[in-house]
């Protein structure tokens, strides 16, 4: 089929190139020329696991444009997967839809489904599927839209979409239900065919619903430490119930990236309009505010909470591994913290070094290695659960910081092996 794909970021892209995998002639559109060049030369401009190898394996189906209108014109489908970052008052900006859904209305020129992959608000499709019958330019043509939700998770977002928990399909009519059947005949993943505004609630519902395991497991961990339990033992102990299960239930530093804060956010506040107050999530996202936090209260309670002219070295800088994402990342929190309490930074990422520079350009130190960092460092930060990071030579540690001290905002090493070499040691919940 002939499909274009608004947007080139994670949800975009990945949904782009893995339709072209199915066969699917797919035409990418970005208004980021800078970025549109880079895949015309065949690289991705995110990093994704497997991305850039199924871009290349597929290039004979893809097709990478500014030009939205070559793209639309006599598009079959055309998914949109632009951003809708929260506005100041934590409602979804919708401005970048709507920009699209404009650009659809002008340009269509036969009959096709507009599928909304961006996670918006609910009766959002209602909203989009009105603008544009009424501004579409050519009378002659009808055009529906669908929602179909993203569920991919940055760091396996290839492997998300090719075998996906579920595709969901929102519509009110039969016809784009059946077309987009077609355009996923060859997933073999359950579908699920809903109505528009419970396809919108899905999405909403499900992300909402970890942000609150993690925030529900981060309290757990505090006050595990409080009463002298071990929050690895006690996730393990309830993982088994299989209505409870292990994924989600890792205590740390709280959740960031492009997704649950945002959609946490909307919730609220399309609760809020309606006259619903949301008790549950004011509280996840309350909790998790907080979480971020508590590396930097850990080590300001060791230095006898003191922290000018210290320096710190954070391993870590993406919100989570295998990212080079930092939108909302914990690290950006902790940095802050860090500086305004008078300590220095350096920091390491595997990844996101370059987009940390772009964010906060010469706030911290950049350092070449892992190594590097905690040069004469006074404390280490574990931020991000890299594998690299998970078995660093602790003899090299020692001998190079100017204090052993290693506070793992991760629990990924092993409390009695630090304290064994005489490191100081802190981690969340244990
Ligand atoms: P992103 O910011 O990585 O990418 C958005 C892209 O859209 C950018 O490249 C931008 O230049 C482009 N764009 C903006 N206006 C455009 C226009 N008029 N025409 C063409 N391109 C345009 O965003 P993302 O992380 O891929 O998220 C997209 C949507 O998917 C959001 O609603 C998000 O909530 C949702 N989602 C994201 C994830 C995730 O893990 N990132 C997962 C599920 C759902």
């Amino acid at each position: 089929m002939k499909i274009a794909v608004a947007g080139t970021g994670y949800v975009g892209l990945v949904t782009g190139v893995c339709l072209a995998s199915k066969g699917h002639e797919v035409t990418c559109v970005d208004v980021d020329e800078n970025k549109v060049k880079i895949m015309k030369n065949g690289d991705s401009p995110i990093y994704e696991p497997g991305l850039s190898e199924l871009m290349k394996e597929h290039k004979n189906n893809l097709v990478f444009t500014t030009d939205y209108e070559e793209a639309y014109r006599e598009a079959e489908v055309i998914f949109i997967g632009v951003g809708t970052p929260e506005k100041q008052d934590g409602s979804a900006n919708l401005s970048y839809v709507f920009e699209v859904a404009k650009q659809i209305a002008q340009t269509v020129q036969r009959d096709c489904v507009v599928v909304i992959k961006s996670t918006v608000p609910i009766g959002t499709n209602d909203k989009i599927e009105s603008y544009i019958r009424d501004k579409q330019k050519n009378k002659d043509v009808c055009i529906y839209v669908a929602s179909n939700p993203e569920f991919l998770s940055q760091g396996t977002a290839v492997k998300d979409t090719l075998c996906a928990s579920r595709i969901v399909i929102g519509v009110e009519e039969v016809f784009p239900g059946e077309v987009l059947k077609k355009v996923y005949e060859k997933f073999d993943v359950p579908k699920l065919i809903v109505k528009r505004r419970s396809a919108e609630m899905i999405k909403y519902a499900s992300n909402d619903f970890l942000a609150l395991k993690i925030s529900y497991i981060n309290e757990i961990a505090n006050l595990c430490e409080i009463v002298g339990a071990n929050i690895e033992e006690v996730t393990e102990g309830m993982g088994y119930d299989a209505r409870i299960g292990h994924r989600f239930l890792n205590a740390g530093i709280g959740y960031g990236g492009s997704c649950f804060p945002k959609d946490v956010k909307a919730l609220i506040k399309t609760a809020e309009k309606n006259g619903y107050p949301m008790r549950v999530l004011k509280a996840v996202e309350e909790v998790n505010e907080a979480q971020k936090s508590i590396l930097f209260e850990k080590l300001l309670k060791h230095y006898n909470g003191d922290l000018k002219g210290k320096q710190i070295a954070l391993w870590g800088l993406a919100f989570k591994p295998e990212t080079d994402d930092m939108r909302e990342a914990p690290a950006l929190v902790l940095i802050d913290k860090l500086i305004e309490a008078g300590a220095s930074v350096k920091v390491y990422d595997p990844i996101a070094m370059d987009e940390c520079k772009r964010r906060i350009g010469d706030k911290v130190v950049y350092a070449t290695d892992m190594y590097d960092a905690v040069l004469d460092a006074d404390a280490l930060l574990l931020v991000t659960e890299w594998k690299e990071f998970r078995m660093p030579s602790w003899g090299v540690l020692k001998k190079t910081m100017k204090k052993a001290v290693v506070i793992d905002g991760r629990n990924i090493y092993e409390k009695s092996e630090l304290q064994e070499l005489e490191i100081v040691y802190a981690c969340v919940g244990r």
